[in-house]
């Protein structure tokens, strides 16, 4: 059936400035990392993507190696950008990056000025787009020059294949250096995509302050720790959750334990604010960040998540709550 995007998409999200930038984001942005890729039903892919652009999430976070196969991830968007979003391409914000492992030899890894043209030349193609509007340095490399990551960042936006750049885990330190050496090109860094929720704060600890003095947003990875800042392992670890998935190392059945006290403590106050673990959760990060970054494995879950746009502020005794679970 065509697609036809809701005529209200735009009446309830927030777009807040990334930085000192002219680009709006809005406050919350979909992930395509997990559930997009060949191992997933297309039509759930789909969906998901559909139902985010009609609530309002214009922006939509990819990366080279985004499956299973990696790449795969980019194909699933170029396919809806082909068919349903055909129309709407002005209207959205995609944004790609390079910087893992994405094929073999010396020029598919980390920050060569080599790896991350030839690696933005196949994203565009699998997405069939004629420019990204956000391309990531994913990682620092420490073996290459500063000076020639941020230069091919540089080029691609002179090329015209990207519109706006940024990196992604970068330390405060590392940032300072990145931002000078762009500014210096004349590309500024517009954004900043740090690992950040309640159960991971190292951002606090330096970055805020740099990006706050640079004038780069913020776009949080993992807000929901992968799903354990969430109601989804309240009651165990469903079968069909990322923690089940015995291909998935990076959350274990373990790291649901040892977090199930604080889980269950966090969910009592979202509860009492009238909102899900997940809203509140959003909520708290959107306090420091630009936009966060959710991954779902279901429209539903978006459709949920979105919901914390009515309850982003927080009373003292209810920060001060948390940060005493958090300490635990
Ligand atoms: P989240 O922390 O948002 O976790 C998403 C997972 O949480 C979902 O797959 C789902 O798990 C669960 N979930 C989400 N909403 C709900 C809900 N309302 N109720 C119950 N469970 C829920 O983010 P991700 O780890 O997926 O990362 C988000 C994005 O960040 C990625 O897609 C990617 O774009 C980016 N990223 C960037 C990185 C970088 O290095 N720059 C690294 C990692 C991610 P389930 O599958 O169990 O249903």
């Amino acid at each position: 059936m065509t697609y036809q995007a809701a005529a209200n998409r735009y009446e309830t999200m927030p777009y807040r400035r990334c930085g000192a930038s002219g680009l709006k984001l809005p406050a919350i942005s979909l992930g395509m990392w997990h559930n997009f890729g060949d191992n997933k039903p297309f039509e759930n892919s789909r969906a998901m993507v559909l139902k985010a652009f009609d609530l309002g999430i214009t922006h939509f976070d990819l990366a080279n190696n985004y499956g299973p196969r990696p790449g795969a991830a980019e194909e699933t968007m170029g396919r809806l950008l082909k068919t349903d979003l055909a129309g709407y391409r002005d209207e959205l914000i995609i944004s790609s990056k390079a910087g893992w492992e994405m094929w073999l030899g010396p020029y598919g890894d980390l920050g060569s000025r080599k790896y991350l043209i030839a690696s933005c030349d196949q994203s565009l193609r699998r997405m069939g787009l004629e420019y990204v509007d956000i391309f990531y340095s994913h990682r620092p490399d420490p073996e290459t020059p500063i000076e020639e990551t941020m230069g091919a960042l540089d080029s691609l936006v002179r090329q015209g294949k990207a519109l706006y750049v940024g990196i992604s885990s970068y330390s405060a330190e590392e940032t300072a250096i990145a931002a000078k050496v762009l500014k210096e090109l004349g590309t500024p860094c517009v954004i900043h995509q740090p690992r950040y929720s309640m159960f991971d704060r190292w951002i606090e600890d330096g970055l805020t302050n740099v990006l706050q003095e640079q004038g780069i947003g913020s776009i949080a990875f993992c807000p929901l720790a992968q799903g354990l800042l969430t109601d989804r392992y309240l009651g165990g670890i469903p079968a069909d959750s990322r923690a089940a998935d015995a291909g998935n190392h990076f959350l274990t059945e373990e790291n649901v334990q040892l977090r199930l006290v604080q889980i269950n403590a966090l969910h009592r106050i979202a509860q009492q604010r009238g909102q899900s673990l997940a809203q509140m959760s959003l909520a708290w990060a959107l306090q420091t960040v630009t936009s966060v970054i959710i991954g779902a494995s279901r429209p539903s879950q978006i459709e949920e998540n979105v919901g914390a746009i009515h309850g982003l502020s927080f009373a003292r005794e209810e920060l001060q709550a948390i940060d005493q679970i958090l300490r635990q």
